[in-house]
């Protein structure tokens, strides 16, 4: 006599209930090769749902997820980057229209800027130094700083993103843009980075999804990014 397992449950159920109402979906998937538009770089926290947020459904996000949503140096020594993997895929394979680097409040990988990792996880220490730079000179930070602390990490990401040649190439040409975005989960809102005002914006009152580049009149389209465009105080 077996055990039930929640898990195993779950996948019954989505091979029986779930999967059939989307089976045309999967199929045309299969037959016409995915072509999702969006590059989607996350921080892993499980209260950050990208299909939720976003409406999203299959063949829709090209998701990448990692503790901060970081995005690790191009010219990094060659290693197992798997989050520089599918930057490079996504641009260069997929051509996707749009990257999206989203952090979140309440980030355990922020706060572990400040509070250290155990002596045991030299990997996540490692990684958490891709965040170092958007850390504020405070030794306890309050609500506030961590806040800001996720909001400079994500554009801290953009400019990391625009070292990458095939990144840095289809921004400049208008054929991809950028998007910082911070989900506030209690509120269920996302504030989008907005290069031209400096900050983040909820999206009930943004202008658009992200910092572009846009058709501005100005001509200015994303060199602007500056990880000191976020105020640090
Ligand atoms: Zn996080």
């Amino acid at each position: 006599m077996t055990v039930p397992d929640e898990l195993l449950e779950r996948l019954r159920r989505f091979h029986d209930d779930a999967f059939p109402l989307q089976r045309s979906v999967f199929r045309s998937l299969v037959d016409d090769g995915q072509h999702p538009t969006t590059l989607f770089i996350g921080c892993s926290d499980s209260r950050l749902v990208p299909y939720l947020l976003t409406g999203a459904g299959p063949g829709e996000l090209f998701l990448v997820r990692n503790v901060g949503a970081f995005v690790p140096p191009h010219d990094g020594s060659a290693g197992f980057h798997g989050t520089a993997a599918a930057i490079e895929f996504a641009v260069l394979n997929l051509d996707v229209r749009r990257i999206v680097v989203c952090g979140h409040s309440h980030c355990g990988g922020v706060r572990a800027l400040y509070t250290g990792v155990p002596d045991n996880a030299p990997n996540l220490r490692s990684w958490l130094e891709l965040g170092r730079e958007a850390a504020l000179p405070v030794a306890e930070p309050g609500p506030e700083a961590l806040r800001r602390t996720e909001q400079r990490a994500v554009v801290l990401q953009l400019e990391r993103l625009m070292d990458y040649p095939m990144v840095r190439e289809r921004v400049e040409a208008g054929r991809l843009t950028l998007h910082g975005w911070h989900y506030v989960i209690e509120d269920g809102e996302v504030h989008v980075f907005d290069v031209q005002r400096g900050g983040f914006v909820p999206a009930s009152a943004a202008d658009n999804p992200g910092t572009g580049p846009y058709r501005f009149a100005d001509g200015e389209g994303a060199s602007g990014l500056d990880a000191s465009g976020v105020p640090a105080a």
